[in-house]
């Protein structure tokens, strides 16, 4: 019999790519995916813990999947179920690193039909787990995990906690895994890892070998474009910069984790870096690769911040020139420094500072199109109307809409930028990549 499974996945991008890897896996055994919970003999709930609301939400959701589906195997895994290994509610309990001997064990508890009876849990691993080649289908673009882990203990983050240290994926199993990827039909691919810039750190190689990495990933016959996910300032060296600069697969676009822009919080934070070093990456990047667009995540309200402090950073936001922002208001995270730290920012003044911080991201996004006006920009079709319109991103990541009778999905094609609407470029005269 086909068992049926749901997944329900919280958090980030790597959570995607694991919970498409354990569907994967599932397949092979003939589990087929369904969209309805009611249906499932499996319910799995891929957890995050970034912050309490995440925590919150992972625990909310085991115990809605019991109430949805009361007769399905409840499978919990992730950042929460690592931190939280007594959590109640789930019939298979699994943290971050052992998720791929979920198969077996829940294979056998299928087996033996015994749903409710008893807790798994699995004491985290050292290794990186290699699931094969892994699809997100519903994207034309695939993400490939490439590392896990992070060394940095940043006060506020439980990553190292529940994620364990930096362990980097198989050189040649990443290629392999590209190349299975263009057989299938993809074309750009989304470099991703917890700690990106750590890759190879624990055999001892330095910045460079994430470069020379994707140099390796651009050799291959089909790869036409390559983003990287999340970087940390303090490890675009000049020495990778000038590897990526060579890298014409490379995609102008920089996610630079910023998090403040007052170096008395970046302290406090424990960041590896301040505003000028920032400052100087930010302008090493633009130099190799102008008109690129810079992204970052920021935290407003942590532990002391002052009104002095809040204004340096929206000031700091300011003159770098973001083209997005994501702001996050501080979140206490149980088991992290700044959990327990003086002088905690209350709700109103986090949100206040929140919406403003947002109000000059939501500003700069605008004002970045106008840097398109009158110029050809390339983009990855990704939804296609019956008309002919089109939507998908430009190679600097700004999205695009268009019209090209017959265009199709996963298609790249040329045009020019002749206006925007809102943070959207509109563009005309649209054709394929010579
Ligand atoms: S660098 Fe800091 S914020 Fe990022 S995962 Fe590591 S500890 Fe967490």
């Amino acid at each position: 019999m086909a068992y049926q499974v749901f997944f329900h996945t919280l958090g980030c991008k790597v959570n995607a790519y694991e919970t498409a890897a354990i569907s994967k896996l599932l397949a092979e055994e003939g589990f087929t995916e369904t969209k309805d919970p009611k249906e499932a003999d499996v319910y799995v709930i891929n957890t995050c813990a970034v912050t309490a609301e995440a925590d919150r939400k992972s625990r909310q959701m085991i115990h809605r999947a019991r109430r949805t589906a009361p007769k399905a195997v409840v499978v919990a895994m992730g950042c929460h179920t690592e931190m939280n290994r007594d959590e109640e509610g789930a019939d298979i309990l699994v943290g971050t690193e052992d998720r791929p001997k979920l198969v077996p064990l829940l294979l056998e508890k299928l087996k033996l039909r015994k749903k409710t009876e008893e807790k798994e849990d699995l004491d985290a691993g050292t290794r990186f787990f290699e699931y094969g080649s892994v699809l997100l289908s519903e994207n034309t673009r695939a993400v490939v995990k490439i590392e896990d882990g992070c060394n940095n203990f940043c006060t506020y983050c439980i990553i190292p906690y529940s994620r364990g240290r930096v362990r980097s994926r198989n050189r040649e199993a990443i290629l392999q895994e590209v190349s299975d990827l263009v057989k299938k039909g993809y074309s750009e691919f989304v470099i991703t890892g917890i700690h990106l810039c750590s890759y190879e750190k624990e055999k001892g190689e330095d910045e460079t070998a994430l470069g020379y990495l994707l140099s390796d990933v651009a050799g291959i016959d089909g790869v036409k474009r390559i983003r990287l996910g999340s970087l940390e300032p303090s490890c675009m060296t000049p020495e990778l910069i000038s590897i990526l600069k060579e890298n014409q697969k490379l995609c102008p676009h920089f996610h630079l984790s910023l998090q403040s822009g007052s170096d008395t919080v970046l302290k406090r934070m424990n960041r590896k870096y301040d505003t000028a070093l920032f400052r100087k990456v930010v302008a090493d990047l633009r130099e190799a690769f102008p008109n690129a667009s810079m992204t970052t995540d920021m935290i407003c309200g942590f532990p002391g911040e002052t009104e002095e402090e809040h204004k340096e950073s929206c000031a700091f936001a300011e003159e770098i020139g973001f083209t997005h922002i994501h702001v996050f208001p501080f979140s206490p995270r149980e088991g992290t420094k700044a959990y327990s730290m003086q002088g905690q920012v209350d709700g109103g003044t986090k949100s206040r500072r929140t919406s403003q911080l947002r109000e000059i991201s939501d500003r700069m996004e605008e004002a970045r199109t106008k840097d398109f006006q009158g110029k050809t920009v390339e983009v990855l079709v990704e939804e296609v109307g019956s008309d002919g319109s089109f939507e998908g991103y430009c190679r600097e990541y700004v999205r695009v809409r268009g019209k090209r009778e017959g265009a199709v999905s996963g298609q790249i094609l040329l045009g020019t930028v002749t206006g925007s609407d809102g943070f959207m470029l509109l563009g005309e005269n649209f054709h394929p990549e010579s």
